[in-house]
């Protein structure tokens, strides 16, 4: 059997979740904005779900805007708030998922004034250098991710609200990667907006959620219908909010012990690769979410060992899935200042729930496979 260690691209539908949609495919129709009893069974469906997800988000039922993923919720969040501010003044953390990277660079290719974040060699912001940013003049958003989708490296997102606000700005979180996999709280980490992905938490793919506090202005992406405040348009997709409002509701009640067992799976496969020649794990000296592990081999390509690595019958990527299949290297590790040659080398490997350590040692054992004899040898 083939071994997917690749959680962090997406995540299989939990069979519970699977169970919890199907009856909203095959049975109740009726649109959740119609007001006979058809319509009132999906948005009772609806509104089950945003409660079920703002429980595990530590935010308000109503502070939830359904979208079809993170990449919607990261765009309706960053030209949401700037619209009506043109020509303001954004800044997003360099090691942002594209999703937040290109939806701002096309507000500064519209006459925004856009600047990025700093992060150290360890992909944790540099500070001193934010502070300064925020001195700067006057600014409008701020955009940084909870925990990054390549390394891991979580970001201390509460103290980045706190200098985000006394500098008059709303403060937007990416939490799409740390969703389910740490505690995630809306009102904790003072975030004003915040994204969400259901496939990355066993849900189904094209669901989201962008949560925003009452007092953000947010235009929105979208117009002519009335859903979600007026905020998001479209009918809604009824069975894909119920599986995602019940990934939400799985995710809380199982946060620990996943936690565990991820932390357990990681720090078994780390110790395997350090006993590796020429192994490199990036950022592995900072708080990171406890089921990745972004490495390098000296004198392997990335995209040519996660092929093999296929091969062999193992699912890795060797970067963000959305960058795989350019070429380049990770922009991630590029912003940590890591060399080219290096950042080329990048493995990214993410495990899920119900990865084993059976299949870590398989992989180990793969892997050395394929790397121990060039790497033992002398060069
Ligand atoms: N933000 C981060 C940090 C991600 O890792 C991803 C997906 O990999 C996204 C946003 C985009 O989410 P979606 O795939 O739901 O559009």
């Amino acid at each position: 059997m083939p071994v997917y260690f690749d959680n962090n691209a997406t995540t299989r539908l939990d069979p519970r979740v699977l169970d919890a949609m199907l009856p909203y495919l095959s049975g109740p129709y009726g649109n959740a904005s119609s007001l006979h009893r058809f319509g009132r069974a999906a948005r009772d469906a609806v509104e089950r779900a945003r409660e079920q997800l703002a429980a595990l988000l530590g935010c308000q039922p109503r502070e939830i805007i359904w979208t079809s993923g993170g990449t919607e919720s990261d765009n309706l969040a960053l030209k949401g708030v700037t619209e009506s501010a043109p020509g303001s003044r954004v800044l997003y953390g360099v090691t942002e998922h594209p999703a937040v990277l290109e939806a701002c660079e096309s507000l500064r290719a519209r006459g925004w004034d856009i600047d990025t974040v700093a992060v150290g060699d360890d992909g944790v912001i540099d500070w001193p250098r934010f502070e300064r940013q925020l001195a700067a003049g006057p600014l409008r958003l701020v955009s940084l991710m909870r925990a990054n989708n390549e390394t891991g490296v979580i970001q201390d997102v509460a103290r980045a609200a706190e200098l985000v606000h006394r500098a008059g700005a709303w403060l937007h979180v990416d939490a799409v990667q740390a969703c389910g996999k740490i505690a995630v709280d809306f009102a904790a980490l003072q975030a004003d907006l915040m994204s969400v992905s259901s496939h990355k938490i066993y849900g189904p793919k094209g669901m989201g959620a962008l949560i925003v506090r009452a007092e953000v202005e947010l235009s929105p992406l979208h117009h002519g219908g009335v859903q979600e405040r007026g905020l998001r348009g479209g009918t809604e997709n009824v069975a894909a909010i119920v599986g995602f409002g019940a990934a939400a509701e799985l995710a809380a009640q199982e946060l620990e012990t996943r936690a565990t067992h991820l932390r357990a799976l990681r720090d078994r496969f780390e110790q395997g690769l350090r006993a590796m020649p020429d192994a490199r794990i990036f950022a592995d000296h900072v708080e990171r979410l406890p089921n990745t592990v972004q490495f390098a081999i000296a004198g392997y390509e990335g995209e040519a060992l996660l092929m093999q690595l296929d091969r062999k019958g193992f699912a890795v990527s060797s970067g963000s899935a959305c960058a795989s299949g350019k070429g380049e290297p990770s922009h991630v590790l590029l912003g940590m200042g890591i060399a080219r040659e290096i950042a080329e080398g990048a493995i990214r490997v993410s495990f899920g729930k119900d990865n084993t350590e059976a299949e870590v040692d398989r992989f180990l054992a793969a892997l050395s496979e394929l790397v121990w004899p060039t790497a033992m040898a002398p060069r």
